[in-house]
């Protein structure tokens, strides 16, 4: 028997229904902010990953799952590990920030080969969304509200804690940095094993490290903080005031560093409680330089190229889900509220009676049984969850009228044919 791989998850009719409702409340909420929906696709040049998101990072050290197709010579793909890459690629390409702002979201599937456990998948699904165009502190709070809307919407608005940071600008990172290492160069001896590999490929990385030893050394290492400039502070402030304005709580977590090269100036992380170790569902931030950095790729780097500021955000589909199930459940629909059961020699009759219910009556769900015995065919209704049993026999269709059973009570009476056009005699429980 062939399996699906490992982290590949098939999503069953039972929870593929609780995941349509998600998303519909989801991009309810992004019309409601008139956010537009975007296409892309699922591969990718390897290369807009590896300049998008940085050499030293999880995700293209180790995550990616990249191939090279069958064209001469062999092109570098990758799936895509996450959507902000592409959606640039796109903006760019399709020249649409000219004289525009985009607001743009999509939703989909990501990869990244990493050990799969709750929460964490090789194939999950992202909500990414990437407002371009404004530097100002007004749109990372528009995004950050939005969210809380969603959560609002979803029943989470107690559950999620926001946490947000400023990474500054990335000569004031750089700055940082510089004396982050040198700060933790004398004491790498006392650092675990993943935070010494940092500390000469991506050092910021270790400010987000889990170790209970590399979290003490770094109560006296200088702070990202105080290497912000005038500039970033005033924009972090401003992103707080108007957060405050709007009622949504947050917290400053000065180790929220992101693992992603792109961001500068705010990020952000919507966290829980109720997911063990895999706590983030959502998280973003600004990225004012990733256009421009991949508009030059190609150019001979003489001319700078302009950029145009962006921030964006992406939540984890699969970790909201399970923390829906885990405190407000989505109740289970039934999937049909109408049986129709026809008599074997009536059956057309009875095929032609369903295809005018669900013509005349689209707000339910109208299912049949195969044409075997009405016994066989009675049985199938029973099991369906449907309210109500249509039963057409000859007598019936002679009298111009339908049997209908109460599924609850098992009444049955006869009534007109036309009994079910009316929202007055039956409606969707
Ligand atoms: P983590 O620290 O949990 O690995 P990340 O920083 O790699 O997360 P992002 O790249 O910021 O994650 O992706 C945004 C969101 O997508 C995460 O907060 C999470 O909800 C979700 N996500 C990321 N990787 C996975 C995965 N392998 N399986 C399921 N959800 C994921
Ligand atoms: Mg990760």
């Amino acid at each position: 028997m062939i399996k699906a791989i490992k982290g590949f998850n098939d999503i069953l009719p039972a929870q593929s229904a609780k995941w349509l409702h998600l998303e519909s409340i989801l991009a309810d909420v992004l019309g409601r902010y008139g956010y537009e929906h975007i296409r892309l696709p699922i591969v990718e040049q390897t290369d807009l990953f590896a300049r998008a998101i940085g050499g030293a990072t999880d995700i293209v050290e180790k995550e990616m799952y990249s191939f090279t197709d069958k064209s001469e010579p062999p092109t570098p793909l990758a799936l895509r590990p996450e959507g902000t890459a592409g959606a640039v690629r796109a903006v760019i390409e399709h020249n649409l920030l000219r004289g525009d702002t985009p607001k743009l979201w999509y939703i989909g599937p990501m990869f990244r080969y990493e050990r799969p456990q709750k929460g964490r998948y090789r194939q999950f699904h992202q909500l990414g969304v990437e407002s371009f165009g404004s530097a100002l502190p007004d749109a990372d709070a528009e995004l950050i509200a939005m969210t809380h809307l969603m959560w609002q919407e979803l029943g989470l608005k107690d559950e999620m804690r926001l946490e947000l940071n400023s990474l500054g600008e990335i000569d004031e990172r750089h700055a940082y940095r510089e004396a982050l290492v040198a700060y933790l160069t004398d004491k790498q001896e006392q650092l675990d094993e993943d935070s010494k590999r940092r500390l000469t490929t991506n050092p910021l990385r270790i400010l987000d490290s889990k170790e209970a030893s590399t979290q003490a050394l770094l109560a006296d290492a200088p702070k990202l903080a105080e290497f912000l400039g005038a500039e970033s502070k005033a924009h972090f402030e401003q992103v707080q005031a108007y957060l405050t304005a709007l009622g949504i709580e947050f917290e400053i977590n000065p180790h929220l560093v992101r693992g992603l090269d792109y961001y500068n100036k705010t990020v952000f992380e919507w966290v829980t409680d109720k997911l063990g170790s895999q706590a983030t569902v959502c998280a973003g931030g600004r990225y004012d330089g990733l256009v421009g950095q991949l508009k030059s790729i190609g150019t001979d780097n003489t001319k700078p190229v302009k950029s145009e500021p962006a921030v964006g955000f992406a939540m984890g589909l699969e970790r909201l889900l399970l923390l829906v199930e885990a405190v407000a459940p989505i109740a289970e629909l039934p999937v049909c509220d109408i049986f129709v059961v026809a008599h074997p020699e009536v059956y057309s009759a009875g095929i032609n009676y369903a295809q005018d219910l669900r013509y005349n009556r689209p707000d339910l769900r109208v299912k049949m049984a195969s044409a075997t015995s009405l016994k066989a065919q009675m049985k199938k209704a029973d099991k369906s969850g449907a309210a109500l049993t249509v039963i057409i026999a000859q007598q019936e269709l002679d009298d111009n009228t339908i049997s209908i059973k109460d599924m609850q009570t098992g009444e049955q009476q006869t009534v007109a044919t036309d009994w079910l056009s009316s929202k007055e005699n039956f409606v969707r429980q």
